[in-house]
């Protein structure tokens, strides 16, 4: 994340932009919310769809429950306070993509309000600008299906229909307008995507369109309560693209502003290969959506004991599970922050760490040895060759004093080359040990023991933690290098003698 704001300190200590974000995300239901038809991606087009979804004359709607139990699950997670009864609604409007001519989703009466997330504006992590952004709502709703422009004969004179993703279970999640910048923005959608992923009822995945971000962005000068004329930035595909279209709508507003203009409200989309908003046809925003109940479902009812059931499968979310994992393994918060960056990445780590020597070792080499090299060969952490099992192999024996750091990153180093897991390379490599040439310690020790003969007198009389002293003293005079189990058992055979 980038730290220099794109736009001037100077009008920045002038205005202050207001964001709000919607973001959708597609629930991992196996069907859609409405029919039995499946939710696969990257099916051929048009091959998963019936009636319902097609919305054929008479077709009746039956809601999936699982998609109802996934977005609660959501909702609990964003902190959100589940509604007992919330009701589906006709959002009508007219587009190709939309064959029954409206949208079931929910309006007034949503399943889920008032949540908030923390985020974290001191990238440090060391727990210090916490701020909350509230959830306004979360609510259910199906999804449209999608024009085609390329990739079919005719393409340049002709649109092409794909109804497979419609009906397919969403999430929306609405946001206050409580985000003051675009750092604020891009922090609020990655705790968002985070969470969402520790729950696991979406899987996020920007690129095939599970999780789609709208973003409301005005700016008004600093110390006005009232909000300035806001603009709506939608389908940005990315979040670095979204963090830079608002930082173009914020320069774009006060500019404006400034000349003495007034900022027409409209919806703009994003071209991220310019790095600039176009507006869209001002029809489009002639929005009247005239929802009502949909008269084909009834109220939707999440009484307690259903509630109950839902909240028992909700994990442990990334932040508890940060404050835990510091706790339990003696780990720095940004340590905890690095490990916790995939559910999978903290299961992994934490099942390492429970068997590992000292936990504490295992973060480290993952932060130093490990994130590193992945970045350095852009591979995510599922892809890595060497395991957290490897990792934690790796930690004890350099625990051990049998292979030193130096070593150890060599071995990582053939890991990546040969894509092979550490027990794997160390084992090719004929388990290296680090020299056990013991000739310079024993000098080391006993011009030590020569030197302090009251320490000598007090070992022999009884008090073996003295030991402690002549190892640190050891340690230190090989500036750390020495392997400290051989220090021990030197010191330990020249004290005994
Ligand atoms: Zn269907």
């Amino acid at each position: 994340m980038a730290t220099t704001p794109a736009v001037s300190e100077d009008l920045l200590a002038k205005y202050e932009p207001v964001i709000g974000l919607e973001v959708h995300v597609q629930l991992l239901t196996a069907s859609k919310i409405f029919c039995s038809c499946s939710t696969r991606f990257g099916d051929p087009p048009n091959t998963n769809v019936c009636p319902v979804c097609l919305g054929l004359p008479g077709a009746l709607p039956v809601l999936n429950k699982k998609a109802v139990e996934f977005a609660a699950l959501a909702a609990m997670a964003l902190e959100c306070q589940i509604n007992e009864v919330s009701i589906f609604a006709r959002k009508n409007y007219f587009y190709p993509d939309l064959p029954k001519g409206y949208q079931i989703s929910q309006y007034d009466k949503p399943l889920a309000e008032f949540g908030f997330i923390e985020i974290d504006l001191n990238e440090s992590r060391t727990n210090g600008g916490k701020k909350k952004i509230g959830i306004t709502r979360l609510h259910l709703e199906e999804d449209a299906g999608k024009s085609l422009h390329e990739g079919f004969t005719d393409a340049a004179r002709k649109t092409a229909i794909d109804l497979n993703r419609t009906g397919v279970p969403l999430a929306e999640i609405v946001s206050e307008p409580d985000m003051r910048s675009p750092e604020e923005a891009y922090e609020y959608l990655t705790r968002l995507k985070e969470i969402i992923l520790y729950t696991g009822v979406s899987d996020c995945n920007m690129e095939e369109g599970s999780l789609r971000c709208d973003a409301n962005i005005s700016v008004r000068p600093r110390g006005q309560k009232e909000f300035g004329t806001k603009t709506e930035v939608k389908n940005v595909n990315s979040f670095r693209f979204i963090k830079q279209a608002l930082e173009y709508e914020i320069e774009r507003h006060i500019g404006i502003i400034e000349s003495g203009g007034r900022i027409t409200q409209e919806t703009r989309l994003y071209n991220a290969h310019e790095g600039k908003t176009y507006g869209m046809r001002s029809k489009e925003q002639a929005h009247d959506y005239r929802y009502f109940p949909e008269p084909d479902l009834l109220p939707l009812v999440v009484d307690e004991k259903w509630q109950a059931a839902i909240r028992a499968t909700l994990p442990e979310l990334p932040e508890a599970r940060r404050l835990r994992m510091i706790k339990d393994y003696g780990i720095t918060a940004g340590d905890a922050h690095t490990l916790t960056l995939t559910r999978a990445m903290a299961d992994q780590f934490e099942s390492a760490a429970r068997t590992a020597k000292n936990p504490k070792r295992v973060a480290n080499l993952v932060q130093s040895e490990l994130l590193g090299r992945l970045k350095a060969k852009g591979l995510e952490l599922e892809r890595s060759p060497i395991s957290m099992a490897g990792v934690t192999a790796s930690a004890d024996l350099v625990e051990l004093g049998a292979i030193s750091g130096k070593m150890l990153k060599d071995l990582y180093d053939l890991c990546f080359e040969r894509n092979q897991d550490f027990p794997v390379v160390y084992e090719a490599e004929g388990r290296p040990e680090q020299s056990r040439d013991t000739s310079a310690l024993e000098k080391l020790a006993d011009d030590l023991i020569a030197a302090n003969p009251k320490q000598v007198e007090q070992y022999r009389a009884g008090k073996k933690t003295m030991i402690g002293f002549f190892v640190g003293q050891v340690m230190r005079a090989s500036k750390g290098q020495a392997n400290p189990q051989l220090v021990n058992e030197v010191l330990t055979k020249k004290l005994e003698g």
